[in-house]
């Protein structure tokens, strides 16, 4: 982490020739060659890992995306497609002897139909801007991931995202009926439909969450659902974290099913209010913010199971939000948290793990005692309904040794979260970041499975190569670096 990844200098004759095959269909202005254009572009929201691009396409039509891949395949370039580039585990960084595929403007939405509740947009579109376009109807879209100002629903696709209200309304995958996109030969594929079911396989499925490895999206079709009428928060105070996280699997066991159920930690709170006012509890050493929504009603009632529950919990204090205005105030501190954390912290790495909810408390003391034997701060903030854990590791990228350590307590959690029975990713993708993790969590025969998958769309492997599935080799070559060092050396830099 925290240096420029080694590669060889661009190829400047190839650079060239890709430049100029790009360039007979695409405008100049379109084709990115030199340093200063395509340096921007080095990395996404995981900034430890940064490479510059051969050549940068932005193309704005389907036509153009099709003629990129297929130029490409003639060359045999790779290609890495690009969303907003907010991701967290370098899905999109680029190779230095490809083309990054920017989809930066396919920004429009093609249609609206309230009345069979779905829109169809282009993958460049940002999250928030559907909710945005479709509220005169009273309509919006659900998954809404911290980042939903900037991502781009491409990204979202392509992540298989989730956000504070996927615990209800289900991620990006239960929000999607169809995307259309272009296999690495430019073929064009569709996959889903307007209808509720499609016969053959379930390749929306595997489309959604293939971190740009199985197609380019060009198109997609999501689900709308009713602004619910009345919306409401509790926020409860807890003096300690575990039984915080107790409070939570208590709450679905009850069948309460929240509108978002989020955790934060009292360094998380703490950093949060000097960024944004959002009102939260300072002494408490946890606190759960809880979503109720629905008709008045039925957040009456919801709101009272919620407050009951969390008081048998063990909660300190308990405030409901009153009217929106107070409801959006107490979310924002949450969706400010990544940034709020960026100004007490020279750096800091977000780690995306899950875990049965039932196992928080005993993974958050875990994290605690990581903290202690690492001497580094770690506030937690996450989607705590679903165990989707995000341990903000506090460290100084200048400072090599801090560096490691930041890399030995991210692999201890890690491997913590596999042992409880968890995953090594809830909602921000495997990427370059986890990919010696997923030789941890899968099998041999399963990974090969998904290089079959792989093959079946991409033979040549010219599509965002080296992502997210790790070779059979690689994992071998991982497990002798295990054995001999007992600790998973986790993030590290990617060998390429
Ligand atoms: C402050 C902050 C908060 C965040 N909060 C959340 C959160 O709450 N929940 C969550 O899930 N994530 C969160 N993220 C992570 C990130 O925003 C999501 O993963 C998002 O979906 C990425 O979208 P993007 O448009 O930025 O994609 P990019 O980063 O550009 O790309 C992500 C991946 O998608 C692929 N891709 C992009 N567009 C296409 C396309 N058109 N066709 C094929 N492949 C494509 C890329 O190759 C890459 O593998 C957060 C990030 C930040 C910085």
């Amino acid at each position: 982490m925290g240096e420029a990844i080694p590669v060889k200098r661009i190829d400047a004759a190839r650079q060239r020739a890709v430049a100029t095959a790009l360039r007979e269909f695409l405008p100049a202005r379109a084709v990115l060659f030199a340093e200063e254009d395509t340096r921007p572009y080095e990395c996404d929201g995981l900034t430890a890992y940064r490479r510059v691009p051969m050549v940068v396409a932005l193309p704005e039509n389907d036509e153009q995306v099709q003629r990129v891949l297929r130029t490409c395949s003639s060359l045999d370039v790779p290609v890495v497609p690009r969303g907003a580039g907010t991701g967290l585990s370098g899905g999109a960084l680029p190779l230095g002897d490809g083309v990054l595929l920017s989809m930066a403007k396919f920004m429009r939405v093609l249609r609206v139909d309230p009345a069979a509740r779905i829109a169809i947009v282009q993958p460049g579109v940002r999250n928030a801007a559907i909710s945005d376009v479709v509220s005169p109807f009273g309509l919006y879209y659900a998954p809404d991931p911290s980042s939903q100002i900037a991502c781009s629903i491409g990204g979202n696709v392509a992540e298989n995202s989730g956000g504070v209200h996927c615990l209800k309304y289900g991620l990006t995958v239960h929000n999607v009926m169809r995307v259309r996109g272009y296999t690495a030969a430019g073929e064009p594929v569709e996959f889903g439909s307007e209808a509720l079911d499609v016969p053959g396989y379930d390749l929306l499925a595997l489309a959604v969450g293939s971190e740009g490895m199985l197609m380019v999206i060009t198109e997609v079709t999501v689900k709308l659902l009713p602004k619910p009428p009345v919306a409401r928060v509790v926020m409860a105070s807890f003096d300690d974290v575990e039984k915080a996280g107790q409070a939570v699997a208590t709450v679905i066991a009850e069948g309460i099913v929240p509108a978002g159920l989020e955790m934060m930690d009292q360094q998380a709170t703490r950093a949060v209010e000097q960024f944004v006012r959002a009102g939260y509890d300072l002494d408490a050493v946890a606190i759960l913010l809880c979503e109720a929504d629905g008709t008045a009603e039925e957040v009456e009632e919801e709101v009272a199971r919620v407050k009951e529950v969390l008081a048998r919990a063990g909660a300190t204090q308990m405030t409901v939000s009153r009217d929106e205005a107070e409801r959006l105030k107490l979310w924002s501190g949450r969706k400010a948290a990544f940034p709020a954390v960026g100004r007490i912290s020279p750096d800091y790495y977000c780690m995306d793990g899950t875990i049965p909810r039932h196992r928080l408390g005993e993974v958050l003391r875990f994290i605690g005692e990581m903290e202690k034997k690492y001497g580094l701060r770690c506030p937690n903030v996450f989607h705590a309904g679903d165990g989707n854990l995000h341990p903000l590791i506090l460290f100084d990228a200048n400072n090599p040794e801090e560096l490691q350590r930041t890399e030995q307590f991210a692999a201890e959690v890690l491997e913590k979260c596999i042992e409880v029975g968890g995953t090594i990713t809830g909602e921000h993708g495997v990427g370059v970041e986890k990919i010696d993790q997923m030789c941890v969590q899968f099998a041999p025969a399963e990974l090969e499975t998904f290089h079959a998958v792989k093959r079946v769309f991409d033979p040549r492997g010219l599509l965002n190569p080296g992502k997210a599935v790790p070779t059979l080799v690689r994992c071998a070559e991982f497990g002798r670096m295990r054995v001999l060092g007992g600790k998973l050396p986790f993030p590290g830099l990617p060998r390429f």
